[in-house]
């Protein structure tokens, strides 16, 4: 049966018609998914008995409750949602993170990931397969906490421009007039530069970009994300140099810390050469060696703190917006793909 959830505007007006109602139930069915947030076809009070049975035949609305979750100690929690498309019988993965002025839903946009990241425990349990626009909203919708949510990244399990169009797709339901109606400003889609799909996404919506960036030299950055070897960071920063940052649009860039690994001067003068005279954040990140390094068998240690003030002042110093970003989540294991894998081992 196919979901409902993730469908247009357009759309749900043709179904509508296909089942017998009228054009304007396309109109009240967007509400009752995305505005009221409907779980079952008997909550449409003002669709007829019959038209909500002739859905039910072919149509589910698409939502489902996480299996698990996982709470830590800062508040941070993580769940396990049930896969629902393709037939795909595994889980991903969705963190939600409150924070004083903020409250931000990290969803994963496929099971598991193709890119190998050498860091990363998803890259590690390789691909599953992708997730739809109804499997994402679903992370979004079905969240325990979903009502408190002011903030949604897309950087969970999956490169999110290696599934391009369902990603655009849940933006599209997520910031419509038709849909929830949020400003794109409170999206942020993250990538490896990935760039078929990253041109889709800086041509066809308005949200934030993050882009996974973690060394500036070829080889060494090739070493760690083997994308580098099809798509290289320079082209990447070529693309983006192509688009106006000036507005409220924003760029950033993660860059997780690995001890001599990437945070060295020869880096830090790699990076300002690089991103020089690009309107843009550079976010550094505290690599999660304890749990990742014995779980992957790599030889990456984390850097200290000192380090990363350090590099973080020098970029500063040299015009580049540079923040450490707090750690969260560390004890429920928050690395993308963790919770899967504590699940599938207990
Ligand atoms: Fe995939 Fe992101 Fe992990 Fe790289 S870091 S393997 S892109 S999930």
């Amino acid at each position: 049966m196919e979901t409902l959830l993730g469908k247009t505007l357009e759309e749900l007006q043709d179904i509508a018609l296909s089942v017998g109602l009228p054009h304007f139930a396309g109109k009240q069915l967007a509400e009752w998914l995305y505005q009221k947030r409907a779980t079952e076809f008997s909550q449409m009070t003002n669709i007829s008995k019959q038209g909500r049975e002739a859905l039910a035949l072919k149509y589910t609305i698409g939502r489902s409750n996480p299996v698990a979750e996982a709470v830590s100690g800062d508040g941070t929690k993580k769940y396990l949602f049930a896969v629902a498309s393709d037939k795909l019988e595994t889980y991903v993965e969705s963190v939600f993170i409150p924070e004083d002025d903020r409250a931000t839903i990290c969803v994963s946009t496929q099971a598991g990931c193709k890119m190998g990241c050498r860091f990363c425990m998803t890259g590690s349990l390789g691909f599953n397969g992708q997730l739809t626009a109804a499997d994402i909203l679903n992370q979004i919708f079905s969240l325990p906490d979903s009502d408190a949510l002011t903030n949604i990244v897309y950087m969970g399990e999956g490169e999110p421009c290696d599934n391009i169009n369902a990603v655009l797709r849940s933006i599209q339901v997520m910031t419509a007039s038709w849909g929830c109606a949020w400003s794109p400003r409170r999206i942020t889609v993250s990538s490896v530069g990935y760039l078929p799909g990253l041109k889709r996404l800086l041509d066809d919506c308005e949200c934030h970009v993050a882009i996974s960036l973690h060394n500036y030299f070829s080889r060494e950055r090739a070493e760690l994300m083997p994308i580098e070897k099809v798509y290289p960071i320079e082209q990447v920063i070529n693309l983006l140099r192509q688009y106006d940052w000036s507005g409220q649009r924003r760029i950033s860039f993660e860059y997780i810390c690995f001890a001599g690994k990437n945070d060295t001067m020869r880096h830090a003068q790699g990076l300002r050469s690089l991103l020089n005279g690009l309107p843009c954040r550079i976010n550094l990140i505290r690599y999660h060696a304890s749990h990742e390094g014995e779980v992957l068998s790599v030889t990456l240690g984390s850097s200290n703190f000192k380090q990363m003030e350090w590099l973080r002042d020098y970029l500063t110093a040299n015009g580049i917006t540079t923040t450490i970003r707090r750690s969260r989540g560390e004890d429920i294991l928050a690395a993308c793909g963790m919770l899967v894998n504590s699940l599938s081992k207990s």
